[in-house]
């Protein structure tokens, strides 16, 4: 059962410790896009919510009133949407609160930076293209499809997000591509860089990380549908190794003669 709650917010554009960003705006509290590895679950302790992580959102409803006018704050500020939601989730059909939110932020001009795993950006491109700095970046963790099914459920198909990259370049849109989390054995990075090197300006690389309840929901997950992995992933995790360094090493190799490229990975 999915609960879904209309809330009113008293702040909406929040600090941000992220690496190049400076504030972030999530309009929602949740994702429907339930990705196996989310990283944001800790947002249930922060919420005070005891649903399982994917089948809650609470809907920000006056987030868009929260954008504050006539201010100079925020031009040339990098405002990143979102950090721990997607802005553009399935909810947002309905609600548009990312779309009136970036109605908001036009006057104001900060350099907008999106990330997302949902084709639905594309409806704002009109909004997009009002911004003198805007990227915006596709998220792909596997351009097998099946596997999408199981890792992101609700997000839109691999194809749907090559399609969108396109789109947004075709636009006139800065477009960049999030590969992330790397799976082990399961994300085939090259892959992805050579279906979409066209309508990428450039490429982040951000390891699996496995802290908090993560490791038991990817657990969960292997034991089901990889269970031959399971012992793979375990060594990987929890014993003295160098498998993420010999993965950057061999996305450097790859990369370097080939695209634009910054590697996040945290051991
Ligand atoms: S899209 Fe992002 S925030 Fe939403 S469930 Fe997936 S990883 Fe979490």
């Amino acid at each position: 059962m999915i609960n879904l709650r209309e809330k009113k917010v008293r702040t909406i554009i929040t600090k941000s410790k992220l690496p190049g960003a400076d504030y972030t705006i999530n309009p929602y509290t949740g994702c429907l896009h339930n990705c196996v590895y989310c990283y944001a679950r800790f947002m249930k302790k922060f919420t005070n919510h005891l649903e399982c992580w994917g089948s809650f959102v609470d809907i920000k409803i006056n987030a868009p009133d929260l954008i504050p006018q006539n201010t100079a704050k925020y031009q040339g500020k990098v405002i990143f949407l979102s950090s721990v939601t997607d802005a553009y989730q399935p909810l947002e059909r309905k609600y548009g609160l990312t779309r009136r939110i970036l109605q908001k932020l036009i006057p104001l001009q900060p350099n907008l930076c999106l990330q997302t795993k949902s084709d639905l950006v594309l409806r704002d491109i009109d909004l997009l293209k009002q911004f003198k700095n805007c990227e915006v970046g596709l998220t792909i963790t596997t351009v097998d499809d099946t596997l999408r099914k199981e890792i992101e459920p609700l997000a839109s198909p691999v194809s749907n997000r090559i399609m969108a990259l396109e789109k947004l370049q075709k636009a006139g849109i800065a477009t960049y591509v999030f590969i992330g989390p790397i799976l082990p054995f399961l994300t085939n990075w090259r892959k992805i860089v050579l279906k979409t090197k066209c309508f990428a300006k450039y490429f982040m690389f951000e390891n699996l990380n496995i802290h908090g309840t993560i490791w038991l929901s990817v657990k969960n997950w292997l034991k089901i549908k990889h269970p031959q992995l399971l012992k793979s992933y375990e060594q990987i995790y929890f014993t003295p190794n160098d498998y993420w360094q010999k993965e950057a090493r061999a996305i450097r190799n790859f990369c370097q003669p080939l695209v634009d490229y910054r590697i996040y990975f945290h051991h």
